[in-house]
């Protein structure tokens, strides 16, 4: 019998694509959609602007779209796609009732017991919801995944801070529109633009990637203990963030030793075949002028980050460009891979 989930946010940009990708799904069954007052009562067919390419799934077109309260949610996993001012209230209502909250938000990322997954990189973190005080009641708790442009950046480190140590990382970001929701950023401020400033972004990436590639230890999360500076840009694309970025290594490894330490990269979700997971988190490519967010943001059905240019820099040792999705791997696809884990690892 497949599991029972609902999603919180569901006409959302993300909600949509948690839908999309559960459609078919086969271990989680949707049997519950929640948003704000103003789409509660109606058809999830009414409540919704659909904006993907592809049709809205038939079976959720007539759901009746809940309040976001506990009291008519009868699913085992809440997937969360809220804004994080209203998450900060509404999760810790949904763990206290008894379900697993599987947020995208910020709101409760930096709690120091809830795990910030990225399921190839830090799959022990998970060993914090035994621990976790502030939010496990009644058999319900709370996991996070990052920020959209964590998640592309975090990808590319992990096998490179296993395999070298990280001593300082520079990233700057090219963000995709749909990282600002619907109807998110207007057309006037963005189209022949750049807005160099995302509200919030910048300590995000620079906090979220020190507690992903950090340790689990009996105190809790120990950081990553490298600095990481991060310049965010909101650019004229509608889906895939892009990001280039330097590092600096404690060791002096050889540029073939870096392509190969990030083409052979493969995590938990590789090995335990989950459903959504791809078959490698990261592809490497030499074409001079790829990752381009146009051919390669689906990559692996948008679930893997494409790194290309990598290449010596003269400040801080190598540099490369790193793409990707950032609704489905940056957000509904990395919720989904969490939940997959859990269950695959008998959390559930
Ligand atoms: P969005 O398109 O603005 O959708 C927000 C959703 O929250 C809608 O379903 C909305 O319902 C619902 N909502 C708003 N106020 C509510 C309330 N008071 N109570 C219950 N539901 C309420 O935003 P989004 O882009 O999907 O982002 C959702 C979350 O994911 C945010 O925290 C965002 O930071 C995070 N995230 C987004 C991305 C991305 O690339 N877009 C990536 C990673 C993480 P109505 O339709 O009824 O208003």
């Amino acid at each position: 019998m497949k599991i029972p989930v609902g999603v919180l946010g569901a006409t959302g940009v993300v909600g949509q694509r948690f839908l999309s990708l559960l459609d078919q799904h086969p271990w989680f069954e949707p049997v519950w959609l929640a948003a704000s007052d103003r789409s509660a009562g109606k058809t999830y067919a009414e409540a919704a602007r659909w904006r993907l390419a592809t049709p809205m799934p038939e079976r959720f077109a007539a759901m009746t779209v809940s309040e976001a309260t506990p009291k008519s949610c009868g699913a085992r996993i809440v997937f969360a796609a809220l804004d994080a001012a209203f998450a900060r209230e509404i999760e810790p209502a949904f763990a206290a009732a008894g379900h697993a909250v599987i947020s995208n938000s910020s709101a409760l990322r930096m709690v120091e017991d809830v795990p910030l997954l990225v399921p190839e990189c830090n799959p022990d973190h998970l060993g914090l919801i035994e621990r976790q005080a502030s939010f496990k009641k009644n058999g319900g708790f709370v996991v996070t995944n990052p920020n959209c442009s964590t998640i592309g950046l975090v990808l590319a480190l992990a096998p490179l801070q296993q395999a070298f140590g990280l001593e300082s990382v520079l990233a700057v970001t090219m963000q995709a529109v749909s990282g600002a929701g619907y109807p998110g950023v207007a057309s006037l401020d963005i189209l022949g633009n750049v807005v160099p400033y995302i509200g919030g972004e910048e300590e995000k990436m620079e906090t979220e990637a020190q507690k992903i590639l950090g340790r689990l230890t009996p105190q809790g999360i120990a950081p990553g203990g490298f600095a990481v500076s991060a310049h965010c840009n909101r650019v004229a694309v509608e889906d895939g963030h892009m990001e280039s970025v330097s590092v600096k290594f404690k060791s002096r490894p050889s540029l073939a030793e870096v392509e190969a330490a990030l083409r052979n990269f493969r995590g938990r979700p590789q090995e335990l075949e989950l459903p959504t997971a791809p078959p490698a988190p990261i592809l490497v490519t030499n074409a001079p002028d790829r990752p381009q967010p146009r051919f390669d943001r689906d990559a692996g059905k948008g679930m893997a980050a494409t790194v290309g240019r990598l290449r010596p820099c003269p400040i801080l040792g190598y540099k490369f460009t790193v793409l990707s999705h950032n609704t489905l791997r940056g957000a509904a696809g990395a919720a989904l891979l969490n939940a997959e884990l859990l269950y695959a690892e008998g959390r559930l």
